[in-house]
C-alpha cells in the first residue's frame, strides 16, 4: 500500500494542483478563529459560487426556513461548517469535471459521488449517527480514481475496460496496473491539499473499512454503505447489492430492512434534486422501487405474450391436429373405397385375390385348414327382368348383408363379380365350410325381400372346397377352380344347394393334368 505523497510521486503520478477558491477555504478553515465574514469574502469571489450556495440554501435539503437572498443569510442560518461544505463540493465538482469528450465518463463518475453523499448522508442519519461532515467526504470518495485518470489516462482506461469486461473489483484491477489504489491516492492528495483528517481519513478505507484506525472506521464503513447506494442506481445488479445493504444494516446497525427501501428511494429523489445544484445531468435515475415497478410490468408483459403464445401455440396444435385427424379420416375413406366394393360394401374382387394370395399361403406355411366359398344367385336375371335394375342392386345388397350376419369376424367376405360371392374362411376345414354354407344357403332361401309390397324369394348355389394340412402346397387359382367346380355342380344340380369339391392328391394330380392338357 502507498501511504504518502512522496512514494506517489516516485511511482510517476502527477498530482492536481488545487483549485485557488477551495486552498484559500481550507486555509480559513484552518485558523484558529476562522471568521464567517472572511469565509463569505472568499466566497464571494466567485459570484457563480455564491449563486449556487444560495440557491441550494433555500432548497428542501435545508428545510423550511425564511427565504435566503445573501451569502452572509445564508451563512448566518446554515452556518460556517455547512456553508464551508457545500462551497468545497461545488468548487470540486465544477474543476474536475475533465474535457467534454474524455473517455472517463465525468458525468456519469459525478453522478455516482452525489449519489454516494445524498445516501452517506441518510444512511447517518437511519443509524442515528448524524455526521457533519459525511456528505462532502462521500462526495469526495472516488475522487482518486480522477487523480489517477489525468496522471496516466491511458493505464486508467485499461483499469475500467478490464472491470467493464471481467466485472472485477476497480480496487483489485487498480493495485494490479498501478500498485496502489484510488482510495489511497484521494485520501492522500487531499490531505496534501489541506483537508481536515476527518475528511480524508476515512475515504482511505472506503472500501475496507476494517482497516480503519477506530476514530474514522464508523465513516469508512458509512462511505461503504453509501457507495453501495450508489451502486443500487447506477451499477449493474442493484437488486442483489439491495440485498447486501440491507443485510449489513440489520447486523451492524440494527436497521430494519422495510427502512433502508424507503431511504434507497428517498436517495433517488434527493439525488434528482440535488444533482440540479451541481449542473450534473441526472441521466435516468428514477427511485429504486419505480424501478421494480416498471421491471414487474415489463415481467408481466412478457408473461402475458408467453401467454399469448401458449394460447396461439395450442391453436396451432389443435388445427394441425385436426388436420391429421381429417387426413387419417380421408386416408381410412379413400382405403375402404380402394378394397371395396361400392354397392354391397363387401371387399372387391382384387382385394378378394390379394387376401386369399395371403391366406392360401399362410394355410400351406402353417399347415392350417381354409375353406373356400364360391356363391351365386340362382336366376337372377329374372329378377333383374322382373323388376328391373336397381330392385336387383337391392336384392344384392340384402344378400350381402345377410350373408355377413351369418360370418365369423376372422371370414373374409368378397363380392367376386355380378351376382357372385366369395368367402374365405381361416382355420376351417370341409365340414366347417359346408355347414356355413349350408347355414348360408337355408337363411337367404328364407329371405323376404319385400320390394314394392310383393316379396321376392331367392336362393344361392354354393360351391365350397378347401385347403388340409396334408396337401402339399397349390396356387391360390386351383383352390378357387375347385370352389368354383363344386358351384358348377350346385347349380347342375337343382340349384339351391351346397356342394363340395374334394381336394386331395388324386383330385390335385387330376386337375393339374387336365389343366396341363389344356
Ligand atoms: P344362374 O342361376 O344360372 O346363375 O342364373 P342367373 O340368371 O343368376 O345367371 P346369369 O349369369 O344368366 O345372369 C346374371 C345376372 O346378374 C345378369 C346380370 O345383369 C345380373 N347382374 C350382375 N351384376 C349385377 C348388378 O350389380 N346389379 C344388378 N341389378 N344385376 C346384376
Ligand atoms: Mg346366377
Ligand atoms: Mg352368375
Amino acid at each position: 500500500m502507498t501511504h504518502s505523497i512522496q512514494e506517489l510521486l516516485r511511482k510517476g503520478i502527477e498530482l492536481p494542483s488545487p483549485p485557488e477558491i477551495a486552498v484559500r477555504i481550507l486555509e480559513e478553515i484552518k485558523k484558529d478563529e476562522c471568521s464567517l465574514d472572511r469565509l463569505a469574502a472568499i466566497i464571494e469571489t466567485d459570484p457563480a459560487l455564491v449563486t449556487r450556495i444560495i440557491r441550494i440554501s433555500n432548497s428542501s435539503f435545508y428545510g423550511p426556513m425564511t427565504r435566503v437572498n445573501t451569502l452572509q443569510r445564508a451563512l448566518s442560518i446554515l452556518g460556517l461548517n455547512a456553508v464551508k461544505n457545500i462551497a468545497l463540493s461545488f468548487v470540486l465538482t465544477e474543476n474536475l469535471r475533465g474535457e467534454e469528450k474524455s473517455i472517463f465518463d465525468y458525468d456519469l463518475f459525478w453522478r455516482r459521488s452525489v449519489t454516494a453523499a445524498v445516501g452517506a448522508e441518510l444512511v447517518s442519519d437511519m443509524i442515528g449517527l448524524p455526521c457533519k461532515e459525511i456528505f462532502i467526504t462521500s462526495l469526495l470518495q472516488d475522487i482518486g480514481m480522477v487523480f489517477m485518470f489525468l496522471s496516466h489516462p491511458e493505464q486508467y482506461q485499461k483499469v475500467l475496460e478490464e472491470v467493464q469486461s471481467t466485472e472485477a473489483f476497480v480496487k483489485d484491477t487498480e493495485t494490479r496496473i498501478f500498485g496502489f489504489t484510488h482510495p489511497n491516492v484521494g485520501a492522500i492528495v487531499l490531505k496534501e491539499w489541506g483537508f481536515p483528517q476527518n475528511i480524508y481519513a476515512p475515504i482511505g478505507f472506503h472500501h475496507d473499512p476494517h482497516n480503519a484506525v477506530a476514530e474514522c472506521r464508523l465513516d469508512a464503513q458509512i462511505l461503504q454503505l453509501a457507495n453501495q447506494l450508489s451502486v443500487v442506481y447506477h451499477g449493474q445488479q442493484g437488486a442483489m447489492v439491495l440485498e447486501k445493504i440491507k443485510q449489513t444494516c440489520e447486523k451492524s446497525f440494527n436497521v430494519d430492512p422495510d427502512k433502508v427501501d424507503t431511504v434507497v428511494d428517498e436517495v433517488a429523489r434527493r439525488t434528482i434534486e440535488m444533482l440540479s445544484f451541481f449542473d450534473i445531468p441526472p441521466g435516468d435515475m428514477r427511485p429504486f422501487s419505480a424501478l421494480l415497478q416498471e421491471a414487474n410490468a415489463q415481467l408481466g408483459k412478457l408473461n402475458l405474450t408467453y401467454e399469448q403464445l401458449l394460447l396461439q401455440y395450442k391453436a396451432a396444435k389443435d388445427k394441425a391436429e385436426n388436420l391429421s385427424r381429417e387426413l387419417q379420416e380421408a386416408n381410412c375413406k379413400l382405403r375402404k373405397l380402394a378394397t371395396t366394393d361400392g354397392l354391397t360394401g363387401l371387399y372387391n374382387h382384387r382385394t378378394f385375390q390379394d387376401l386369399l394370395e395371403k391366406r392360401v399361403s399362410e394355410a400351406h406355411r402353417h399347415r392350417r385348414n381354409l375353406s373356400l366359398i364360391l356363391l351365386d344367385l340362382d336366376h337372377f336375371k329374372c329378377v333383374n327382368d322382373c323388376h328391373g335394375h336397381l330392385v336387383g342392386d337391392a336384392v344384392l345388397k340384402a344378400v350381402s348383408n345377410k350373408i355377413r350376419g351369418l360370418l365369423r369376424s376372422e371370414d373374409i367376405p368378397a363380392r367376386y363379380g355380378g351376382e357372385e360371392f366369395a368367402l374365405i374362411l381361416p382355420e376351417t376345414d370341409i365340414d366347417g365350410g359346408v355347414s356355413l354354407a349350408e347355414r348360408i344357403r337355408e337363411n337367404v332361401s328364407q329371405m323376404h325381400i319385400a320390394i314394392n309390397g310383393a316379396p321376392i324369394r331367392i336362393s344361392v348355389s354354393l360351391g365350397v372346397a378347401a385347403i388340409g394340412p396334408h396337401l402339399p402346397p397349390f396356387d391360390k387359382s386351383v383352390l378357387v377352380d375347385f370352389a368354383d367346380k363344386a358351384l358348377y355342380t350346385a347349380k347342375h344340380n337343382g340349384r339351391n344347394t351346397v356342394r363340395i369339391s374334394t381336394i386331395n392328391t388324386q383330385s390335385l394330380e387330376n386337375h393339374l393334368n387336365s389343366c396341363t392338357i389344356d
